[in-house]
């Protein structure tokens, strides 16, 4: 069975109000989202479909009485059998298919592949489709009493969904009202994480839009792609970003100003996980029973968990150091300093005087040095002072640069103009 949707049943229906927003003006953005830079679509933009698949269809010159029939390939199957059960009764297509050279594909084919066979009303075979075990798209088709048959190659396809969702607990409870998978609300997440703290910036009434892709394989969802844009209304306050490709490798994320979405640093070192104990001038020291100050930021992690450098920089220390235990020491820019306390081990191979990028691994979550449990100790400095990291304001990475600004420009100007139509629709049909 192919994959309409990323969407269960239970799903489509609670999310009826949003299929009927989406059914009319976002073709039109969609058709606007085509002309994004999506390179690596490899697609004109008229291709971008959403959520329709093209089910064989019937060739024209046998349009009348047709009917088409699904098969997989059982364990012992004969082609005589197969073609029983696809209902074709074709002495020559039976010849065809069971002894000429053309067809050793289908001979060969695995148990559970699937075969569509469309045949007359008296069980004359008009065309066959099957995806070989090589992945090619199999199709053969009788044309004036001889058989034709074309290897194609596997269709990849991205297509393009949107996503309007509002908060009502958490972002990841209204990406899921909303339909949208958790790899693409993970994307969301760290879209904005670097602006919107979702631990404590987050209301009730806020509001995000996002338009992502799904790659498919022969028309059957694979998983999620990138998110293309997205638009966060935190407390009123609008968050937009734009994937932006300068080159083939290398894409961003950017404002539609053309500032960089992505910070400099990482609000966090480690994913998804939960500050156990903040940033303070003074706290009660569980081991060492008095009070202190806390000049960094406890993350709760299971021992093990991988602790990435928030940001590009030069190792200054990896080593052991007192209450720290296990630390690595990060240099950024000169100025920015960050560390990662009582790890378990560090990443292999790491040595003092290397450069490391941001989300590079650099160790893992341990309890050595000063620690009840295991946890991240971590520090951000700026100037050798300690900031609080989930407060202070983060330094952006570099903006698109001025060969492309103008490039950028389009997109962005067409992107901000789809999503003030989008958003002046949802608006009106919420109401
Ligand atoms: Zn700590």
């Amino acid at each position: 069975m192919l994959t309409q949707n990323p969407l269960s049943q239970e799903r489509k229906k609670k999310l009826r109000w949003f299929v009927t927003l989406s059914t009319l003006p976002l073709l039109g953005v969609l058709t606007a989202f085509g002309l994004v830079p999506q390179s690596d679509l490899g697609l004109p933009s008229a291709q971008v479909s959403i959520e329709d698949i093209a089910l064989p269809s019937a060739d024209d010159d046998y349009a009348v009485f047709s009917f088409w029939h699904s098969e997989r390939v059982q364990r012992g199957d004969t082609v005589a059998e197969l073609l029983s059960r696809l209902n074709i009764e074709d002495q020559d297509a039976s010849n065809y298919l069971r002894t000429s050279p053309e067809t050793e594909s289908l001979r060969k084919l695995s148990v559970g592949k699937e075969i569509q066979a469309e045949t007359s009303a008296t069980g004359e075979l008009i065309s066959l489709r099957y995806l070989s075990n090589h992945d090619e798209q199999i199709l053969i088709n009788k044309q004036d009493d001889a058989f034709k048959i074309i290897a194609l190659p596997a269709q990849f396809e991205k297509r393009l969904f949107v996503r309007t969702g509002e908060i009502k607990t958490n972002l990841y409870a209204a990406a899921d009202a909303a339909g949208m998978p958790e790899a693409a609300a993970n994307q969301l997440y760290e879209l904005f994480s670097g602006d919107i703290d979702f631990h404590h910036d987050l209301r009730v009434g806020d509001k995000f839009t996002a338009v992502f892709e799904m790659n498919y394989h022969n028309g059957a969802l694979m998983n999620t792609g990138r998110i293309l844009s997205a638009e966060f209304i935190n407390q009123g306050h609008v968050y937009r970003a734009i994937y932006f490709q300068e080159d083939d490798q290398h894409g961003d994320y950017y404002t539609p100003e053309g500032k960089s979405v992505q910070k400099a640093f990482l609000r966090s070192p480690i994913e998804y996980s939960r500050v156990s104990s903040g940033f303070s001038n003074s706290r009660f020291h569980p081991i060492l029973n008095k009070w202190r100050s806390h000049k960094g930021v406890d993350f709760a992690a299971p021992a093990g968990t991988k602790v990435k450098s928030t940001a590009d920089g030069i190792v200054t220390y990896v080593g052991r150091d007192g209450g720290y235990g296990n630390v690595v020491r990060i240099n950024h820019q000169g100025r920015y300093t960050t560390v990662y306390g009582h790890l378990s081990r560090f990443a292999l191979n790491l040595r003092k005087g290397q450069h490391v990028v941001q989300g590079e691994v650099i160790g893992y979550v341990g309890m050595t040095g000063l620690a009840s449990g295991p946890h991240l100790h971590y520090e951000f400095k700026i100037n050798g002072q300690q900031h609080n990291p989930m407060r202070v304001a983060l330094p952006d990475a570099k903006p698109i640069s001025n060969a492309y600004y103008s490039a950028f420009r389009a997109v962005a100007d067409e992107f901000v103009a789809r999503l003030n139509l989008l958003r002046n629709t949802n608006l009106a049909k919420l109401d």
